[in-house]
């Protein structure tokens, strides 16, 4: 990890829009685990306000907020370890957020990937949060002074504007208050694609469930997916460069290389020469073996709701006695009367 002037500590988060996935998985939430280490701070949050700015109903949004953090907990994250809450119980976020809406230029939301894609051909009609998501990311990272977040490469851009806010508001107030983050984008897995669309990114909001593996697939389900993903005809090859224009096959291998903790050199050199229906029932083999202990405990979790939400109220303290006094400084920066620090 890099040297800065600020502690390290490690933030990220997932939105609680259901259908927690592959791609979720071994973009964020894997790393996340890996990240966790006695001597880090680790800070992982369900984002159930950004997962708003596309409208949730409400019984859905607090069943896949507590299904998050099930599958949080279930795939190694441990309460004791890492503080674990959901964002709307924190109150420092929206409000950082709004100082950071003041920072932000209109023009810097605009040129978002995300929104374009989000809002679609339909911008007029998406929800002014949609716009200022990247604001409010902004800081649910920055008002923990977080250093390192662990994210997909789908959220590079995002991290990118989150340090263009923090520096834009150490300059504007003439100070060095808050960290220049580093994203943590590793491993072979950092963008899987959609099984049905090698250009598209697998999705919680893609409408087709046959695109996306979900954390909570039985091993049926995943070996039929996996069995029906788009691919070509050809076998896979010995070299990495054989996939280049093979934008399916690239994603299986990763897929294959990150589920196995190897490079996908090594599952070529392993695999070249075989064609998808022997590959195939292999994938499936290791996706089912990695994800069953995790669906499982996410089950049985979900039968112990006041244990979850005793888990998020005692997380969402433990990260407001972190949050409450950044934001406070961060008033008192700001000349707004009354900020008391502590
Ligand atoms: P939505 O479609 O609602 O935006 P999502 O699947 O993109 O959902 P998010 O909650 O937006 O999920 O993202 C949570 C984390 O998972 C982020 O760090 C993001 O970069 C990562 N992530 C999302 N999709 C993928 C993917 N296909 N491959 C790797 N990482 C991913
Ligand atoms: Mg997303």
């Amino acid at each position: 990890m890099t040297e800065t002037k600020f502690t390290p500590r490690v933030f990220s988060g997932i939105q609680p829009s259901g259908n927690l996935h592959l791609g979720n998985y071994l973009g964020a939430l894997k790393r996340f685990v890996d990240m966790q280490q006695p001597e880090m701070e680790t800070i992982y949050c369900m984002v159930d306000l950004h997962a708003i700015t596309v409208w949730q109903d409400p019984k859905e949004l607090a069943h896949s907020t507590r299904e998050l953090c099930a599958g949080f907990i279930a795939a190694g994250l441990d309460p004791e370890m890492s503080i674990l809450f959901n964002q709307s119980q924190v109150p420092e976020h929206s409000q950082l957020a709004w100082i950071f809406n003041c920072v932000a230029r209109m023009g810097w939301m605009q040129r978002m990937t995300q929104w374009k894609d989000k809002a679609g051909k339909n911008q007029q009609n998406a929800s002014l949060g949609l716009f200022a998501y990247p604001s409010l990311m902004a800081a649910d990272i920055l008002t923990y002074h977080a250093t390192h977040v662990p994210v997909g490469e789908d959220q590079k851009q995002h991290l990118e504007l989150t340090r263009d806010i923090a520096i834009k508001f150490n300059h504007d107030y003439g100070v060095d208050f808050f960290p220049i983050t580093e994203p943590v984008i590793e491993g072979a897995a950092t963008r899987v694609m959609s099984l049905r669309d090698g250009s598209k990114k697998m999705s919680k909001s893609d409408p087709s469930d046959m695109s996306r593996i979900n954390m909570t697939d039985d091993a049926d389900t995943i070996a039929k997916k996996i069995r029906k993903a788009k691919t070509d005809p050809d076998a896979l090859p010995s070299e990495i460069d054989g996939l280049s224009e093979r934008p399916e096959a690239r994603n299986l291998v990763n897929i294959y290389a990150a589920l196995s903790e190897l490079t996908p050199e090594q599952v070529l050199a392993e695999m070249g020469g075989k064609q998808f229906g022997e590959f195939k029932p292999m994938l499936a083999e290791l996706a089912v073996a990695k994800l069953a202990p995790i669906s499982s405990e996410m089950a049985r979790l979900m039968g112990e709701e006041a244990e979850i939400d005793q888990i998020l109220a005692k997380g969402a303290e433990k990260a407001r006695a972190i949050a409450a006094p950044i934001l406070q400084h961060t008033y008192e920066i700001v000349g707004m009367v009354g900020a008391k620090q502590g």
